[in-house]
Formats: structure tokens, sequence, C-alpha cells
């Protein structure tokens, strides 16, 4: 057997359109699995989808607001009616926002804590209610290396990071009794159009660059390792973890 397949798993991702999310999705379905995409629009969704299915992949398009408790309850209950059950779920929706934290608008606050944090409680919530009823699944929630550190400008992003780390370790303790693993991935900087003002900044990357062991900008197709790994039965024994894919930013002084 081989331990990494994802045959015959069915994944959602959210926010899976494009950047992280659609990366992870083509490689999750290069070992097998069948991916559902998710994003709030149903045009971006299908698109995305196709473009899946034109590599010759199993996909299908399930637009969703993560941020609508009613409007995920409604999404999770078709996808299981009309795909079939959800083996793993990956949290990946993210937004984020740079402001002083003197200047920081509440709205943005609300808007990121939303997308990134109430999320992820949401969408665990209602897909997690089905695996324990099958007694199996994983869950694995977009982190970042940022829970770790203080930053300049991204606070409220830091701080909605830090909680979901405490919810991957809490979902872990009540789920596993269950057959259920919770793990994160927790990235460290990666070209995408989240980044890309600072991608565009050579200042930026040239600290980046002195800062980061590998000296370098992570590529998204990198995190995929981590993203086969976390949904396949070689991490069956793996609960409440976060693997740091960050060049080793995290441990450098
Ligand atoms: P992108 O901005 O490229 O993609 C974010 C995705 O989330 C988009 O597809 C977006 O959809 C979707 N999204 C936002 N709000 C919602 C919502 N309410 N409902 C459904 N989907 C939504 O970001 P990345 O790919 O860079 O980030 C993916 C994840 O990785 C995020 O959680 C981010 O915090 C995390 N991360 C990223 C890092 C990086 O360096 N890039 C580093 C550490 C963590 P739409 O296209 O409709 O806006």
């Amino acid at each position: 057997m081989n331990l990494f397949s994802l045959e015959n798993k069915k994944i959602l991702i959210t926010g899976s359109a494009r950047g992280i999310g659609f990366l992870t999705a083509q490689g999750l379905a290069e070992y097998g699995a069948e991916i559902i995409i998710n994003d709030i629009t149903q045009e971006r969704a299908e698109i995305a989808a196709l473009k899946l299915r034109d590599m010759g992949f199993n996909a299908h398009a399930a637009a969703f607001d993560v941020t609508d408790a009613q409007a995920v309850e409604s999404a999770v209950e078709h996808i299981e009616r009309d795909i079939g059950a959800i083996d793993v779920l990956f949290n990946n929706a993210g937004i984020q926002r740079r402001h002083p934290f003197t200047e920081f608008p509440l709205k943005d606050w609300n808007d990121i804590i939303a997308v990134n944090q109430t999320a992820v409680f949401l969408v665990s919530q209602s897909v997690s209610r089905r695996m324990v009823q099958r007694r199996a699944g994983k869950i694995v929630n977009i982190c970042s290396m940022q829970s770790e550190l203080g930053r300049d400008t991204i606070t409220p992003y830091a701080a909605a990071k830090g909680a979901v780390k405490m919810l991957t370790r809490g979902m872990c303790v009540e789920l596993a009794r269950y057959n259920i693993q919770v793990n994160g991935i927790a990235p460290g900087y990666f070209k995408t159009e989240m980044t890309q003002a600072l991608v565009q900044d050579p200042v930026f990357t040239e600290w980046l660059c002195k800062r980061t062991p590998a000296a370098r900008w992570g590529d998204p197709r990198e995190l995929i390792g981590a993203a086969v790994f976390l949904s396949s039965a070689a991490s069956d024994f793996v609960n409440g973890h976060l693997l740091f894919v960050d060049g080793g930013m995290l441990v450098a002084v």
C-alpha cells in the first residue's frame, strides 16, 4: 500500500480558486484525490474546477462564503449528498490587510477575524459533525508562521492565525477519539496575490533573504508535500501539530 495515496479521497479546500489553495488542490489531485474547489463566486470556483478537469483530474465546484454560517451548512450538506462524504477538509481561505496598529480600522479587523478565524470554526464544525458519525476524517488548517512572530502592520492577521493554531489543538483533543486528525500547515513567505506588494518591494525581499536560512521566497508548490502528508494515511498518528514550511525562518535568530 502506498501510504501517501489519496485515491478515493474527497477533499474540500476553502478559498481554492487561486493561490496556495489552487496549487494545493492540483498537488493533492496528482496523488489521486477528488477535489472540491470553493470560492465565494460560482464563476471562479467553476473556472478553477474546470482547469483541474482539463488536466485530467476529478474536480467539482462549490461556491459559498466561508464566513456565512447558513451558507456553509447548506453547502456541506449539498456536497455530501451530491458528491459524497468529505474525507479531508482544508481550511485555506484567508485575507490580509496591512495598517499600523493605531490606525487599524475596526471593519478590517472584523473582516480578518471572520475569514481567517471564524470561518475555520464554522466549516470545521459543519464537516466534523459528519466525520464524527463516520468515525473518520482529517482537517488541515492553513495557519501561518506569523502566529509565532510580532510584525509591523499585520497584528490582527497574526492574532487570527494564533487563534487557528489553538483551534487546531483544541479540535485535535476533542475529535481524536472519533479517529479524526486535525493538524496545521504554517507557511512562511510564499509568492501569491496576498503577498504581491511585498514581492514587488526589493527592500522587503532583501530583508527576507537575509532573515531566512534558505535565503529566498517559497514557491506555493513547496507546500504540496506537507498537504499530501497531512491528508494521507502517512499521518494517521500525527494530531494537533503545526508543520512549518518556511525555509527555516522561524528557528533562525
Ligand atoms: P490568496 O489571496 O492568493 O488566496 C486567498 C483565497 O481565499 C482566494 O481564493 C479568495 O477568494 C479566498 N477567500 C477569501 N475570502 C473568502 C471567503 N469569505 N469565502 C471563500 N473564499 C474566500 O492567498 P494565499 O493563497 O496566499 O493564501 C492562502 C492561505 O495561506 C491563507 O489562509 C493565508 O493566510 C495563508 N498563508 C499565506 C502565506 C503567503 O505567503 N502567501 C503565508 C502564510 C499563510 P477570492 O479569489 O474570491 O478573493
